[in-house]
């Protein structure tokens, strides 16, 4: 998971501090700063219902495959499709 946040949307309304203080701060104009963008796998639930809980959705949570990996088990079909050929035949 990584997590961002837009101070320029910010409500200044304190919610996500509030919920994952290690996360989330403010700076001295109560804006919202992100802490730790890759946050341990034991706060996620808690970010996302942050995420969801922000009047002004300015958080982003941004879900990443195990270890940060591109996405894998997609492969191209390359050319073993054929149409026309027997496609639809009767047997
Ligand atoms: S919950 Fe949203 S509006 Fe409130 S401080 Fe956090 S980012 Fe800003």
């Amino acid at each position: 998971m990584r997590v961002t946040a837009n101070s320029e949307t910010c409500a200044v309304s304190s919610l996500c501090v509030y919920r994952v203080p290690g996360v989330f701060d403010q700076d001295e104009d109560g804006l919202v700063l992100v802490l730790d963008e890759s946050p341990a796998e034991a706060l996620h639930e808690e970010i996302r219902r942050a995420a969801r809980g922000c009047p002004t959705k300015s958080i982003r949570v941004i879900e990443e495959t195990a270890a940060g990996a591109p996405a894998a088990g997609e492969r191209p079909s390359g050319s073993a499709v054929k149409t026309g050929d027997r496609a639809g035949e009767a047997r």
